[in-house]
């Protein structure tokens, strides 16, 4: 199998969205854009050994490889239209191939956003994605429009994925719940889109509350007060901490992408009224202040806050 058969064969899925005007196939993507709207792009790339280790599969190291792309335009409250896909394989392995395209293809379906476009080349399994979406002019979620008083909230759960990445390499056995959270994250697209035009900041947790929030408040150059009571954590690091008395993973621990967004008060009940008709749970942890940096209350004496993730 050549390089083109098999761009063929694993990469070239029919797609329905009719602003494609060219996709795989040519020298370069083309794609109507609606005047009203602007593109909105980020590229990720994951690498084995680096990103991932050579145990993970090809269903999981595809879903991830988009779903932490699509997770991006989730954070600028875009929507996720294309995207290309730069392969870099050591070898064919159609088996191998044969899952990755097939889980890269589910997610992409669930999320109806097209491939258009790619490279394949020889060498250490990397994977790098570019998501492009649209967003009405002048409506991305940045991370610098926090201003005192808003609300700091989070999705879902946090602490999860890094959860389940410490019990791997402590010789415990995850849940499934979080086993899944760490190898097949769901980007909050729908969410993103429902806090449109009512958050003020907002931020994707890939790399820890404690840091992603970080660059929310630097951004905007204001301070938070979030309280570690108030957290959302699962039932088991719910369990690990109330034994332990160690937030590290809850605070420190990456790879959850959920997202982190701050609401003024006004826009509150709109945020709850747009919430209903989501299927996603949201959690509010703090305040933004007006002084700088990231204040945590709630620590216990005996607290061995950051042990493991500093
Ligand atoms: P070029 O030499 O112009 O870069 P290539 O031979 O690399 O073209 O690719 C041929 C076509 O296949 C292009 O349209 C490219 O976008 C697409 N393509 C290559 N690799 C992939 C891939 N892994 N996934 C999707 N499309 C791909
Ligand atoms: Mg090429």
């Amino acid at each position: 199998m050549n390089e083109f058969d098999l761009i063929r064969e694993y990469f070239n899925w029919p797609s329905t969205d009719s602003n494609i005007v060219v996709g795989v196939g040519d020298d370069a993507a083309v794609v109507n854009v609606a005047t009203s709207q602007q593109l909105v792009t980020s590229t990720d790339t994951l690498i084995e050994g680096v990103h991932f280790s050579s145990q993970v599969g090809p269903r999981d190291i595809a879903h991830k490889a988009l779903a932490v792309n699509l997770s991006d335009i989730a954070a600028m409250g875009g929507r996720a239209k294309y995207f290309t896909l730069a392969l870099s394989l050591p070898k064919i392995d159609e088996h191998w191939l044969g899952e990755f395209s097939s889980s890269m293809k589910q997610l992409a379906e669930r999320f109806k956003i097209s491939l258009v476009g790619g490279d394949t080349t020889k060498g250490p399994l990397s994977i790098t994605i570019n998501v492009i979406g649209t967003l009405e002019i002048g409506s991305a979620l940045q991370r610098s429009g926090a201003s005192p008083g808003d609300g700091v909230y989070v999705s879902n759960t946090i602490g999860s994925a890094a959860y389940a990445w410490w019990q791997l390499n402590n010789n415990q056995k995850p849940s499934k719940g979080n086993l899944e959270k760490l190898n097949r994250p769901i980007p909050r697209l729908e969410l993103g889109r429902a806090l449109n035009g009512i958050a003020s900041a907002c931020i994707d947790v890939s790399d820890g509350l404690e840091q992603d929030l970080g660059h929310i408040l630097d951004c905007s150059n204001v301070g938070a007060i979030i309280e570690l009571a108030d957290l959302p954590l699962d039932e088991e690091l719910s369990d690990y901490v109330k034994r332990t008395s160690d937030y590290s993973i809850a605070l420190c621990g990456g790879d959850d992408y959920e997202l982190c967004f701050s609401v003024p008060k006004r826009q509150r009940e709109w945020l709850l009224k747009r919430l209903q008709e989501i299927d996603i749970r949201i959690t509010q942890i703090g305040e933004i202040t007006k002084s700088l940096g990231l204040e945590i209350k709630g620590y216990s004496n005996n607290s061995s806050s950051y042990q493991h993730f500093r």
